[in-house]
């Protein structure tokens, strides 16, 4: 089933793929075995993310195929040592504060880390990120950070079934990411995409989604 998810995906993501850009798929791997997550990278997936760092920790020696390792979740910043030269892309700059302990720890150990903004796009009490309209202001604080540097911007949809609404915002973080990637060469992903939304986020112009019900099925909470 893995096997089979991953192998369809992989082939639809160009068919819908507007833009011409190179779109990166990352397996959201959050509760999923390394045995599992082993199925996934041995059918093709080249990249994975994680959501908690405690898991990130265990099943790390676990890994096979030396896929990229994408930090996507909320990371506090007493962890953040934990992952220092680890981590291929950090997904989740959703407050200044974890970009500064990413930029203090990095300079200590000599080590550059690529990241993402996350922004609110929806503007959700129950979510991370900047506010849409701080977006600037975090980029101009961010990029100025010695061990850091700003690859684009990361979003996360609302959970509803308005898919005008959806549309609207996916194309709303576009212009942003254009607007960015204008006057900063650096700018390179915008990761947009869960396995509800990823279809219109593509549409749209994301280029790099996490998906995880989408190649795993249904995560099991117990
Ligand atoms: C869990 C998670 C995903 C994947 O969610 P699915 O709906 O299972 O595809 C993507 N991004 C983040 C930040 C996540 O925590």
């Amino acid at each position: 089933m893995i096997e089979n998810n991953v192998k369809n995906i992989l082939k639809e993501i160009p068919e819908r793929n507007a833009f011409g850009e190179k779109i990166t798929l990352v397996a959201a791997v959050k509760l999923q075995s390394a045995e599992d997550i082993n199925r996934a990278i041995k059918a093709g997936i080249t990249d994975i993310g994680d959501n908690h760092v405690q898991e990130f920790r265990d099943k790390y020696e676990f890994i096979q195929g030396e896929p990229r390792r994408h930090f996507i979740g909320h990371l506090q910043t007493n962890k953040v040592k934990y992952l220092m030269g680890k981590v291929h892309l950090y997904h989740s700059a959703d407050r200044l504060a974890v970009a500064e302990e990413l930029s203090k720890r990095g300079e200590a150990a000599g080590i550059s880390s690529d990241i993402l903004i996350q922004i609110n796009i929806g503007g959700e009490l129950s979510k991370g990120g900047f506010e849409y309209g701080e977006a600037e202001r975090a980029y101009e604080l961010i990029n100025k950070m010695p061990a850091l540097r700003v690859k684009g911007l990361m979003a996360m949809l609302p959970l509803t079934d308005d898919v005008a609404l959806l549309s609207e915002l996916a194309r709303k973080m576009r212009a942003l990411y254009d607007a960015f990637k204008k006057y900063d060469g650096n700018f390179e992903y915008l990761s947009m995409g869960m396995s509800g939304d990823w279809k219109l986020c593509v549409e749209a112009g994301s280029n790099m989604l996490r998906l995880g019900t989408s190649i795993f099925g249904a995560r099991n909470y117990n």
